[in-house]
């Protein structure tokens, strides 16, 4: 599955912004979380630094030397013995110890207070109440006199803060990467909508209407350079297929001169001579072959011209009804020497606004092509309708048919489907290639239905005379 450009560069500019969104919400949290664990060093350090002060040691007993009277220091005090204890270093026997901490059942050993002095810093406790940072230091009040004091403060505030933040930095993150996965689709759109109007212009640019350019809007930018060198390979196109018209146009030309007279010449020594038979036959065959030359060249002219646009096509209100039945009587005899049926059908009057001349052409041609494809005894119908504002006309005979993969080539110049099937019948694949000119000329559709040995149907859509073209 191949994603369309719009949805590659959503998905792209969305995963950056989302990486982006990713990298500062985790800097931004680990961040907080040293900067807190900081502060809450900061507190303990300043804590205990605090009681060294104000711990006064009366034979075993400690008690607190300080000024009652002072706000500033009762409040100090209060926050500072919160979570404290006071164990003797000698024997490890605690001294003194805070109901919050005795809450806790953080009660040390004689071995453990023996290892806290042993290395008397900070440590992160688990208790059942949550996790506590507890500092440890030594107090000598005089000779001969060391206590452990322990200073503690719980860690869950700090925890809480950091959960909280985490929290909003998805109710961030979340709804801005939607938001902005949205406004991506949006301005995407919006940057590559010229790019898709710039493909539908150079989709209407076919080999008919070479003479056309896409449009350059002057802001200097990436678009314009490409249409630019788009129109600057029309340029080119539109020399080398005029060079090219003109060569087959003037090929053309030139060859039906030389063919008229050869023909003039055969025709004057048939009507002068006597021939023993085989010649004779012989020189028959010959102008037939030189007829059918003659028809393809003017057939290639016909189109080199209409290429070049040189051959107006008229804009009149046209009797389908009667050209078709014009054409179809034209036909009878070639349908009746070939045994096929040639039926004509119209229920109601049908006009369209065109060139008598070269309906009457796209009629005959696709009659020609049906009678060339249908063995003995098969019929070839040709019926005219309205439908809506759209004129009908559909050929159908009971033919040979076509395989799938010819149907789409048929209109090609030149195009004939595999020789087996019509190297008996004249014809150099150029018939289709005007019935659609004539077709496109006429702003109309043509649909072809085909089915191997059971025969095709070509059906052609014009506007109604009086519709808008
Ligand atoms: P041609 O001069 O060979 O008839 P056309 O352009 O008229 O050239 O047709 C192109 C090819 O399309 C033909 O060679 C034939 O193979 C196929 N074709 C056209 N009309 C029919 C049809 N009614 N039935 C079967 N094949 C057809």
């Amino acid at each position: 599955m191949t994603l369309s450009l719009r949805t590659r560069l959503t998905l792209l500019c969305a995963t950056t912004f989302a990486i982006l969104l990713g990298l500062i919400g985790a800097t931004s949290y680990r961040l907080l979380a040293r900067q807190l664990d900081v502060d809450e060093m900061a507190h303990l350090t300043q804590l205990t630094a605090g009681l060294h002060g104000y711990l006064r040691f009366e034979g075993e007993h400690p008690t607190m030397a300080f000024d009652d009277s002072d706000t500033d220091q009762v409040a100090f005090v209060h926050d500072a013995t919160r979570y404290y204890q006071i164990y003797d270093a000698h024997n490890g026997r605690l001294l003194a110890q805070s109901d919050g901490l005795e809450a806790l059942g953080l009660h040390f050993t004689s071995d453990e207070v023996q290892a806290f002095l042993g290395e008397p810093r900070t440590y992160d406790i688990d208790t059942a109440y949550g996790r506590f940072r507890l500092s440890n230091s030594v107090i000598s009040p005089a000779a001969g006199q060391r206590y452990l004091l322990q200073v503690g403060t719980p860690l869950d505030p700090m925890h809480n803060a950091l959960g909280r933040y985490l929290e909003l930095l998805l109710w961030i993150v979340l709804p801005s990467l939607i938001v902005a996965l949205g406004a991506i689709w949006w301005i995407v759109g919006a940057a590559l909508a010229p790019l898709s109007q710039l493909a539908a212009d150079a989709r209407r640019i076919g080999i008919g209407t070479l003479d056309r350019r896409l449009p350059v809007r002057g802001g200097g930018d990436q678009l314009d350079e490409v249409a630019t060198a788009f129109n600057d390979t029309l340029v080119r196109l539109e020399a080398a297929v005029g060079e090219m018209r003109q060569f087959s146009a003037a090929l053309a030309h030139e060859l039906r001169t030389p063919l008229a007279a050869l023909r003039g010449e055969i025709e004057l020594s048939l009507l002068q001579r006597r021939w023993p038979p085989e010649q004779q036959s012989a020189l028959t065959s010959q102008i037939e072959e030189i007829d059918k030359l003659t028809r393809l060249i003017h057939q290639l002219l016909t189109l080199a011209r209409a290429d070049a646009g040189d051959i107006p096509v008229a804009r009149q209100t046209v009797d389908l009804v009667a050209v078709a039945a014009a054409v179809t009587e034209h036909l009878e005899p070639v349908a009746q020497s070939r045994d096929l049926q040639l039926r004509f059908e119209a229920r109601e009057p049908v006009s369209v606004a065109g060139d008598g001349g070269w309906l009457e052409r796209l009629l005959l041609n696709l009659l020609d092509n049906a009678m060339k494809f249908t063995p003995k005894g098969g019929s070839v119908s040709l019926s005219i309708s309205r439908e809506g504002d759209r004129a009908g006309i559909e050929v159908r005979d009971t033919g040979i048919g076509m395989p799938a993969d010819v149907v789409p080539h048929i209109f090609e110049r030149f195009y004939r489907a595999d020789t087996a099937r019509s190297s008996a019948r004249e014809g150099a694949g150029l018939g289709l290639s005007l019935v659609r000119w004539i077709v496109d000329r006429h702003q109309g559709r043509i649909q072809v239905a085909s089915h191997p040995g059971k025969g095709s149907t070509f059906t052609i859509w014009l506007p109604l005379d009086g519709s808008p073209p």
